[in-house]
């Protein structure tokens, strides 16, 4: 059973890495920002009151986010583990994490805020299966298409300008207490994630003790 927590700004690789590394481990990616947005999407009554906050760029309440996470946790599909991505995001989100699960390790994704900025504004995501891509580095086959399922792709609402200056302060806020809190429980790898993703993925994987990447995909892991 392996706990991974992956941490960093937006734009910083969290669903990318986590993606990665879900893919050929037969872990389950577990995001709380996926599961509002899942909640929104649906029109649910959490998703009526979530929605304000996210478009803004600020946490959603705490003990909403506490229910919704304990919630998917208790479904226990996740028998060789989980990599979470975006919770706990603070010190009192990791206190309510801690009491209930331990964690093997925390990656933090490191990149300068203006190089996450710029992947952020270059981000797309389909709207249908949530697969996310980057006009950067990580095109569709088919301009603004979805590879997997042919749904359109959108921006999000949250990754402007504006709401990202927001979320980059929060996330600068609360990492140092955040990581603090971590690191009395599990050990926390700062890695240096400006570089291209397969680069980061290997040393995310070397820290980690696990199988090469590149391995999974020659096993047939991740080719369409
Ligand atoms: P993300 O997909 O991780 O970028 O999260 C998108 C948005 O969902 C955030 O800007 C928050 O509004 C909300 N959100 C995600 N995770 C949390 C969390 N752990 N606590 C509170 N709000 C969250």
């Amino acid at each position: 059973m392996r706990k991974y927590l992956l941490v960093g700004v937006p734009g910083s690789g969290k669903s990318t890495h986590t993606a990665m590394l879900t893919r050929d481990l037969d872990l389950v990616r577990i995001s709380a920002g996926d599961i509002l947005r899942w909640h929104v999407g649906h029109h649910t009554k959490i998703g009526a009151r979530v929605r304000q906050a996210m478009a803004a760029g600020r946490l959603v309440d705490e003990s909403l986010v506490e229910g919704v996470m304990r919630e998917r946790l208790e479904q226990h599909d996740w028998n060789h583990g989980f990599v979470l991505d975006g919770f706990p995001r603070n010190q009192r989100q990791a206190e309510f994490f801690l009491e209930r699960y331990d964690l093997d390790a925390v990656i933090c994704l490191d990149v300068p805020d203006a190089q996450a900025r710029d992947r952020a504004l270059s981000r797309r995501m389909c709207g249908d299966c949530g697969l996310d891509y980057n006009l950067i580095g990580g095109r569709p086959r088919c301009e603004g298409v979805c590879d997997s399922c042919g749904s359109h792709l959108e921006t999000r609402e949250d990754d402007t300008p504006e709401v990202l200056t927001a979320r980059i302060e929060d996330h600068r806020e609360s990492i140092a207490a955040l990581l603090d809190r971590l690191r009395r429980k599990a050990p926390v790898f700062v890695v240096d994630a400006s570089r291209d993703p397969e680069t980061v993925q290997e040393e995310i994987r070397t820290l980690l003790g696990l199988p090469s990447h590149r391995f999974g995909r020659q096993q047939g892991g991740d080719q369409p």
